[in-house]
């Protein structure tokens, strides 16, 4: 899951890129409103985290501007402005959810689970694909009952996979989903991830694409 965090506070969008990258969101920070549109239009996050008050543009502007680019995209508001009529105003412009700051990170890490269930048909937050079973609360895996245990990666790696099952993903779209804008990847580093998910959850769950990439079978 792609997530756009934009926000001007250094400290606390460190915190927040830090405990949402633990939770296996590849956070990409910004912390203006040009560069959150142009981040928007090249390169297309899953969920956006909006701070209303920014160096460069009012927050409200930038939220009006990504709904015209993309009407679909969840937004969610993370605001000191706890006033109703911000709100109200948010929400109105499209906004999918709104919290106040200061806030839990639990309760941020809830609300995103929401939006993220949207963009999927699941209505809880458990995932299931064959024998498997992913719990996007917990991150634990479990396969015919029995907990797996998996890094963060090989977490993140699964979940595309079933998420898209009968689809191939391939290499480029798995270090999308996986690595933050400009991290370094090793050039093996998803077959090796996909390697180590095979060791743990058997061979024939993962089909390799020749030439293409990977996919799960639809179930
Ligand atoms: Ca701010």
């Amino acid at each position: 899951m792609r997530l756009l965090l934009i926000e001007d506070n250094p400290s606390l969008a460190a915190g927040l890129s830090l405990a949402l990258s633990n939770k296996g969101f590849s956070v990409n920070h910004v912390d203006k409103g040009q560069q959150a549109l142009q981040a928007v239009k090249i390169d297309k996050p899953d969920i956006v985290t909006l701070d209303l008050g920014l160096p460069d543009m009012e927050g409200l502007e930038v939220l009006r501007q990504i709904r015209k680019l993309d009407s679909q995209l969840p937004v969610l508001i993370l605001t000191a402005r706890d006033t109703t009529e911000d709100k109200v105003c948010g929400l109105d412009l499209g906004a999918d959810d709104y919290l106040c700051k200061p806030f839990e990170i639990e309760e941020l890490e809830a609300r995103l689970r929401v939006l993220e269930r949207r963009l999927g048909t699941s209505s809880t937050s458990e995932i299931e694909c064959g024998d498997i079973t992913l719990d996007t609360a917990s991150l634990e895996v479990r396969q015919a009952g029995q907990l797996v245990d998996l890094s963060r990666r090989e977490y993140t790696l699964l979940k595309s996979l079933v998420l898209n099952s009968g689809k191939v993903l391939t290499r480029d779209n798995l270090e999308d989903k996986l690595y933050s804008w400009g991290e370094e990847v090793a050039s093996n580093a998803i077959e090796v991830h996909i390697h180590h998910l095979r060791k743990k959850l058997g061979a024939r769950l993962i089909k390799t694409i020749r030439g293409v990439g990977y996919t799960i079978e639809k179930l």
